[in-house]
């Protein structure tokens, strides 16, 4: 199944999309007694398949604009840097980084940070340039995991139980200020720095997340195309490594980590500037697309 949250009438409502996408069902005409938003819906439905009634009626979409499916997270979007050895490769070669050990160019544990919450913009939103504040914006195609069920101490094997639904993120990044600040957080939480969409897809409907084609167009041109089978450290490691001394809640959002190809992977660095238009598509999850604004 796929959950979305659509703009109607000013509320922020959750529904469910149809799978050719061009129809809606609010979820509140299957729960009628239900008025929360994605989170708490996420926390109510242990298995979505399993405990949502079958939708029987599908509105046609007509005009809802689409917001980020969860577009206010609770908490900070947990992320993890350099996960791909390509993109390792092109960072630590870049001199962006100042975060690795001298002469290391893949991190021998999951290297995790967070966005704030209120990055959070949805598919066809407009990402701010901040021309005053940074000169180096960047893009980051990633693999975004839903968590569903809570856990302390998760084990790897029993990591992907916790998962609710997966859904992708562009992890925007002011590239200056991350050299800078010799820190991530201040370069990758500016508004609107946290693309997030179209739609999160279900677990149990995406199956194994191990073997997606990752993707990214900027103006039409690819330039990133990978695969997440050449994630560092995988899913399983990254959910047992984030809970083992932290209570991972329902609506956690874990951005996995962008392959090769950002703007800083070019010599010279390519930058974005406004006008550009980045698309995300991950395999059997859909696509997301931002321009930048001035
Ligand atoms: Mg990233």
């Amino acid at each position: 199944m796929r959950f979305a949250t659509l703009n109607i009438s000013g509320r922020a409502l959750p529904v469910v999309m149809a799978a050719d996408g061009m129809g809606f069902c609010p979820v509140d005409m299957l729960l009628p007694e239900f008025g929360g938003d994605m989170t708490d819906l996420i926390a109510r439905l242990a298995d979505p398949e399993r405990d949502l009634p079958a939708v029987t009626t599908w509105t046609k979409l007509a005009g809802q604009r689409l917001l980020a499916p969860i577009p206010c997270p609770r908490r900070n979007i947990f992320c993890v840097g350099k996960n791909y050895h390509e993109h390792a490769r092109e960072f630590a070669q870049s001199g962006f980084d100042t975060s690795a050990t001298k002469g290391e160019v893949a991190p021998t544990a999951p290297v995790v940070f967070t966005k704030a919450p209120s990055t959070v913009v949805g598919d066809g939103d407009a990402v701010l340039s901040f021309s005053a504040i940074t000169e180096q914006l960047d893009y980051e195609a990633e693999l975004a995991v839903v968590i569903g069920k809570p856990g302390r101490g998760i084990t790897r094997a029993a990591a992907l139980g916790h998962v609710w639904g997966y859904t992708i993120v562009n992890d925007v990044t002011a590239r200056d200020l991350q050299q800078r600040h010799r820190q991530w957080f201040l370069g990758k939480s500016m508004d609107t720095f946290c693309p997030m969409g179209p739609w999160i897809v279900t677990a149990a409907e995406l199956g194994d997340p191990a073997t997606l084609g990752v993707r990214c167009h900027v103006n039409g041109e690819l330039r990133q195309d990978a695969n997440t089978r050449d994630l560092i450290f995988d899913i399983p490691t990254i959910i047992e490594t984030i809970s083992r001394g932290m209570t991972l809640q329902p609506g956690d959002i874990i951005a996995t980590g962008t392959p090769a190809g950002v703007g800083i992977g070019f010599s010279p660095p390519r930058f974005l500037k406004p006008g550009d238009v980045m698309t995300i598509a991950i395999d059997g999850i859909g696509t997301l697309t931002n321009t930048i604004t001035s």
